[in-house]
């Protein structure tokens, strides 16, 4: 009885112990520690599963930022938080300090390989990195190693086994007329920037032969789409997708906050699936003139004769793109009954390939929520026959996305015109779905490039919030 007591009493003064270590490495960060099971795995915890990216190796006395939980470590390994589990660990009272600055390289791992450390000029391995895994530093590689902190140990690796990947920088520049072209090499630059967090489709091909891109950024399992440019003058919605992709993976990457919401956090929870040009022949057309069309001739006949197509905003065939939805399609209002410049419902709808494609990637996909961007006149979109749980939930939403960007909501209306991507969404899918016409008013013409700057802060958080309430 007694020694039971004296165990018990021992085992509360180590709890207490170990309790109030934690709290003073978590109150004063840095706290060292010496391993001493054989091959100790590190952890990264990005999307709340635990996936191994290295090991290390039994006696090395390393260094951690802090405590993490009760059971955890967080390290730096190459500019990246990884989690170690304590039990395999001992606390020590002093242990190494290096830590690299701002990131100059980095690098992806070809293979398995060991970090080595340099003891009195003898190479001595620390532990090992996965294959796959990314790694910064901040210097470049020299003509045989790749340096990196290694909790708290200046780790070498062998130049041989890792791959130079491109640095995160700003990619899009939204402050021009953003071309087809254009945004072809920035979706390829940004893949090729952010491999594990941005991927792309082509999802099908407009009239003239253009291939219609889905780009997709974010780790989560819940998804949400958004799309620019079903209208050809339109274009500066896609300067906007583009944008968010861009900014949305810089601050991804560098772990910041747009407006309040952390991206990373997000981006974790939600993958986001942009189509930024749906129409990428009248876009062109609008920014290049007829004789970028397969049939120029024609479009200036359907442009009654002229060569001034800053008012288009059909496809090349004079198919309003966001008149072809199923959405009580037969009824849609002030149809000319021809093809032409706008407005035009064309034949039946989906008839054409722009439209025909984004209705088999948005069934292909479970899509919680989209937004259509439009401009202009700064309003809202978001209503389509919708009733019960989904309408509070729209109005909750239409709302919020009202009051981050200062555009009003359209009333709801009994009987609305449909034929559009977000009636059709709303109708087919019975989720909220938006169309922000984004800028003030600017009559039949695309918007000035100088409006972007308001266009971009008013809208750049609105998938974020969307995104935190679906997730
Ligand atoms: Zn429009």
């Amino acid at each position: 009885m007694k020694y039971v007591t004296k165990t018990a009493f021992a085992m509360l003064v180590c709890l207490l112990f170990a309790f109030s270590v934690n709290n003073e490495a978590e109150a004063s960060g840095a706290v060292y520690f010496k391993v001493v099971k054989e091959e100790l795995p590190f952890y990264s915890n990005e999307t709340g599963k635990l996936e191994q990216k290295g090991t290390l190796l039994k006696d090395m006395v390393l260094k951690a930022e802090r405590s993490y939980g009760a059971n955890w470590y967080e390290i730096k390994v190459g500019g990246q938080m990884r989690y170690v589990a304590k039990y395999g660990t001992v606390v020590s009272t002093s242990g190494p300090s290096f830590t690299q600055g701002k990131t100059a390289s980095k690098v992806a791992l070809n293979v398995e390989a060991s970090v080595l450390e340099n003891v009195n000029g003898k190479l001595v391995p620390v532990g090992r990195l996965a294959k796959g895994e990314q790694v910064e530093s901040a210097s470049l590689p020299s003509a045989n190693w790749f340096v990196i902190s290694f909790a708290g140990k200046k780790g070498y690796i062998y130049k041989t086994n890792v791959t130079s990947l491109p640095m995160p920088r700003d990619v899009v520049n939204p402050y021009q007329n953003y071309s087809y072209e254009q945004m072809v090499k920035d979706i390829q630059t940004l893949k090729m920037i952010y491999p594990d967090l941005i991927d792309y489709k082509t999802i099908g091909r407009s009239v003239d032969g253009r291939d219609i891109y889905a780009v997709k950024i974010g780790k989560g399992k819940v998804e949400m789409t958004g799309n620019g440019s079903h209208h050809a003058r339109e274009h500066i919605t896609t300067n906007l997708v583009m944008e968010m992709l861009d900014q949305y993976a810089l601050a991804y990457h560098n772990n910041t906050n747009i407006s309040s919401y952390s991206v990373r956090k997000q981006l974790n929870a939600v993958t986001m699936w942009f189509v930024p040009m749906v129409n990428p022949d009248g876009v062109t057309l609008v920014q290049k003139g007829h004789r970028s069309a397969k049939n120029p001739s024609y479009v200036v006949k359907l442009n009654n004769g002229s060569t001034n197509f800053n008012a288009w905003k059909a496809n090349i065939r004079g198919v309003d793109l966001n008149r072809q939805y199923p959405a009580n399609w037969a009824n849609i209002v002030g149809d000319p009954g021809r093809p032409g410049p706008r407005n035009y419902k064309g034949p039946s709808a989906f008839s054409e390939p722009e439209t025909q494609a984004m209705r088999d990637f948005t069934r292909s996909h479970r899509f919680e929520s989209e937004f259509a961007f439009h401009s202009s006149g700064q309003i809202l979109y978001w209503h389509y026959k919708q009733t019960g749980a989904l309408l509070s939930e729209s109005i909750m939403l239409a709302k919020k996305i009202s009051r981050m960007t200062g555009y009003q909501m359209v009333p709801a209306k009994s009987n609305p015109s449909g034929g559009g991507y977000t009636d059709w969404f709303i109708e087919e899918f019975k989720r909220p779905g938006f169309t922000p016409e984004v800028s003030p008013y600017v009559g039949d013409r695309p918007v000035p490039i100088s409006n972007f700057n308001d266009i971009w802060r008013q809208n750049k958080a609105i998938m974020l919030m969307v995104a935190d309430h679906v997730s």
